[in-house]
């Protein structure tokens, strides 16, 4: 996962939110919920452009299978009961596994821009879905937070959901997760939030793991050999500049490179950012970057 900025609220849509959740009207009313899967699907080249054309949660490449997701679910929250299950690489998720625990979702959030983010179809339509786990645990089915007519008087506020928003202000991946040199990703000394969102989100899948696994093993090696050059300038900015760009935003899986730097040598990203200004080296990476990029 990759710390993202969210990106502006177009002008204007703040009070088209606020139009489209007054034609839903009240809960229980005649005819509700009837969401407008348009409005949010409409806004997906605003959050192609924010996240790099990357899923929020496992950095494969989006393209046109991914959503303009919620990231608190719109219809119902689900829990995840079958454990292990989350690790299938080809089973859907039956609803047996993933029973409602509430009556309603964050039904008001609906059309919420900083309720969304964008997602693969597998994080999202065959993982995720309505999976929103929070701490402390929701202790009811069809607890009054979700069945309040007026979003006032919710109290979301306070609940502290264990599945990690990539758009979350000062996000640092690195104490949440960490990855073996297989690429698989596992929860950093057992972090609540690293191991909820793998579990919701499927992370530890075989597909991506196998798919993330080359990557991986070449970050480890380069970011030894980065130990190793310490006194070799030439040497040094090869690598250097060659992690820098694994790591930038508009690359695949950036997010596992810059744990991995900091689980092989100790030091934070920006010890290496600051390392490639200090030196001169930036115009290296920008060209690497405008190369990268033109191809696309
Ligand atoms: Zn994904």
């Amino acid at each position: 996962m990759l710390n993202f900025k969210r990106p502006r609220r177009p002008n204007g849509l703040k009070q088209k939110s606020k139009d489209q959740l007054n034609a839903l009207g009240l809960p229980g009313s005649n005819g509700w919920p009837k969401f407008q899967d348009k409005f949010w699907q409409g806004l997906k080249p605003n959050f192609m452009k924010a996240q790099y054309q990357k899923c929020g949660y496992c950095e494969i490449q989006i393209s046109a299978h991914g959503d303009v997701e919620h990231y608190r679910p719109k219809s119902e929250v689900q829990e995840l009961i079958a454990e292990g299950t989350e690790l299938a690489n080809s089973r859907k998720l039956k609803g047996r596994d993933k029973p409602a625990i509430t009556e309603m979702g964050y039904w008001w959030l609906a059309y919420e821009w900083e309720n969304y983010l964008l997602s693969c179809a597998i994080c999202n339509q065959k993982y995720k879905s309505a999976l929103f786990p929070v701490a402390p645990d929701r202790p009811t089915r069809n607890h009054q937070k979700f069945k309040a007519q007026d979003p006032k008087k919710s109290d979301i506020k306070k609940e502290q959901p264990l599945l990690i928003n990539p758009f979350e202000k000062d996000l640092d991946p690195y104490e949440h997760f960490e990855f073996l040199k297989s690429g698989v990703i596992k929860a950093r000394n057992d972090d609540p939030r690293g191991k909820e969102t793998i579990r919701v989100c499927g992370l530890r899948r075989i597909s991506l793991s196998r798919q993330r696994g080359p990557r991986a093993v070449e970050i480890w090696d380069d970011a030894l050999d980065f130990l190793l050059a310490r006194n070799n300038l030439n040497e040094l900015r090869r690598i250097a500049t060659g992690l820098y760009f694994a790591g930038h935003q508009v690359n695949l899986y950036a997010g596992m490179v810059r744990i991995i730097f900091k689980q092989v040598t100790f030091l934070d990203w920006n010890n290496l950012e600051n390392l490639i200004k200090q030196e001169g080296w930036m115009p290296i990476v920008e060209d690497k970057v405008r190369n990268a990029t033109s191809l696309n």
